[in-house]
Parts: C-alpha cells; structure tokens; sequence
C-alpha cells in the first residue's frame, strides 16, 4: 500500500459553489425531480450501478455516457465516477440520497477523461465533512492538460459555462494500491500502467468481489485506446488474475463470466496490435494503415465510426518506433542513412 498526498486544488469559493449549483438546479430539476430520476441498480449487497448510454460525449444524452456507481458501507459511501455533466453529478448525488443516508465520504475518479469526472462539482458539499477525491497519481496532470478543452467542449456543445474552479482535483493520489475503509467494508483501489489512459485506476470491493474496471474494459462500446495498446494488452492480463464475481465496464454491461468478459475486448486490441505492426512491416503510411487496419473485427462493436481510426491512429504512432526500424516505411523514415540501414524489412514474428 501506499498513500501520497496531493495538495487539494479546490476549494470553491461559497458565492461560486452557490451560482453553480443555482444553475445546475434549473437542468437537475429535470434529472432530479422530473419524471426521470437517474436508475441505479444494486448489483451486488450495497453495490450500486447506473449504466450510461452508449453513446459519445455529447449533448445528445446530457454526457450520460459512462456508467457510475457507489458502495455504501456501515459508516459511509464512496462514489465510483460522477457523470459528464455537473447535472449528471447531481442526479447521481440524489440517487445516492434515495439510497442511504449515509455520507459520501470519497469521490474516487477512475481516469481523467469528461463523462467520467465532470460530475465531480455536484459532490464537493455532499457531506459534512466534505468527501475526499481519490484519484490515481498521474491523474492530475493528465486532467490539467486536458482542462481547457473539456471547459471549450462544455461550452460549446453543451451550452455549459464552467471555469477551472468548477473542476475538482483530487486531495488523494494514488500511486500503486490503496485501502478504504467505508466502515466494515473495504474498497481496495488499485493504478496501473498506462493502458486506456496513463491514469487508470481500478475500484475492488473485497465483500462481493466486485470490479469496477472502468475504461479498462469496454463493453459493446468500442475499446477507445488514449494511453498504450501493448500496455493495455498487459494489464488486462494481470486484471485476469484477480478474483472477480461481477464486473463493471467503463461503457456497456455489467457480467459475471470473469475473466471471459474480457474477451471481445482481447481480440480487438490484440487484431489492432497485430494489423498495425503488420501494416508498419508492409510500409504503410499512417493514412493506408488508418484505411486498412481491423476494419473486421471493428465492425462488431458500436461507435467503430467515432473512435476505430483514431485508434489505428494512436496504434501506429506507438508501434512505429517499436523494437527496430525494419518495419518502417520510405514516408516514415527520418533520413536517407536510417533508410538504409535495413537489408530485409520483413519480420517473421510481427514483433
Ligand atoms: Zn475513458
């Protein structure tokens, strides 16, 4: 186990936390006291999911993409992801308020990506004392850089005005594995090697055995790779080894049929990795690859139009420099003496 602490880079000023959940008020009246209260389901005992659409990021579903969660222990609850949206925080926040009257004592970020953590701002006064962000290490940085696009995107497609101090950082950084204790039940949270992103990190709870992998697994929704695809395919060969009865996906169902759950998502990346390196071998440039890679295997899942060519495109650019030089191409080559430094260009083994 390990623990470090980062500096809390909230906190709100009272007149700005007032303004802000005064407007989310007007589109949470719709969530959370019109005729659609957001759907939780318990999964397991004190083990709550909702199941966001699947669909992108965008207006269409109110950034209602990614599924959320939280686990109520004797003394209190820890929320498992917020929403893409303030509005989605708060109807996650009155859901959990249906549920129990407990505190939430933690809010735990699973990655720094929008319909993951946007939510957050509906959290910060949800309890007295305020819940603690619990997010992996590398987390605020990656949501630092990332900051001004996901304030633009709100702005411009959502209609949502928000400035850096309506996104909450983490208080709690975690570095490797770290142990919460919601009272006689404990969450074990665990980071990882860059995989879907270089911050993932994943939520364990010891009483049901419940993962909650996030975007470390995707169901039905295409895997969407923004971190390392041989990283990812490592971690998911560790995350087979733990001892899971329910899973719960980033995007898409929840399954028991640990670690089989994984499969479809095995085979995409492991068809990206091979047709990638395949591609680079036969000298492709990053537009033929992008034409060319895993459109089979994409067409399984949904949202391949959105996300399959960016991840070719991501595949390449970390593949490229794999290894050896031997599978580069005359367009990719850095100069006339690297071009020549390779008598045969093929490899057997695809690396
Ligand atoms: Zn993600």
């Amino acid at each position: 186990m390990s623990r470090s602490a980062l500096p809390i880079r909230i906190p709100l000023a009272d007149a700005l936390l007032a303004s802000l959940l005064a407007w989310s008020g007007c589109a949470a009246a719709q969530a959370v006291n019109g005729a659609a209260p957001m759907t939780v389901s318990q999964v397991a005992s004190g083990v709550y999911v909702h199941i966001g659409a699947l669909e992108d990021w965008t207006p269409a579903h109110g950034g209602d993409v990614a599924n959320l969660g939280f686990v109520v222990g004797s003394r209190c609850v820890a929320v498992i992801d917020t929403g893409g949206t303030p509005a989605v925080g708060l109807a996650l926040r009155a859901a959990v308020q249906r549920t129990t009257p407990l505190p939430v004592c933690y809010v735990i970020n699973t990655h720094a990506h929008p319909d993951h953590i946007l939510g957050n701002i509906a959290f910060v006064d949800a309890a007295e004392p305020p819940p603690r962000f619990v997010a992996s290490a590398n987390y605020s940085g990656a949501l630092a850089a990332r900051e001004p696009y996901y304030l633009n995107a709100l702005r411009r497609d959502f209609d949502i005005a928000l400035t850096h101090a309506a996104i909450v950082y983490p208080s709690l950084g975690v570095d490797a594995v770290l142990d919460l204790d919601l009272g006689d039940r404990v969450l074990t949270l665990q980071s990882w090697p860059t995989a879907h992103t270089d911050n993932d990190l994943t939520v364990y709870d010891r009483r049901t055995r419940t993962l909650f992998a996030s975007d470390l697994l995707f169901a039905q929704h295409l895997p969407v790779l923004d971190g390392s695809l041989r990283g990812w395919l490592t971690v998911m060969a560790a995350l087979k080894r733990l001892d899971v009865a329910i899973v719960v996906p980033g995007h898409g169902a929840i399954a028991s049929d640990w670690p089989a759950a994984m499969d479809a998502q095995a085979d995409y990346l492991s068809g990206l990795l091979s047709d990638t390196r395949a591609a680079l071998r036969d000298g492709l440039t990053i537009q033929q690859a992008i034409e060319r890679v895993g459109i089979a295997p994409a067409a399984h899942w949904l949202l391949t139009d959105r996300f399959h060519r960016r991840n070719v495109t991501v595949a390449y650019a970390e593949l490229e420099w794999e290894d050896d030089d031997s599978k580069l191409s005359p367009q990719t080559r850095p100069g006339p003496s690297r071009a020549r430094s390779r008598a045969n260009p093929s490899r057997a083994d695809g690396g």
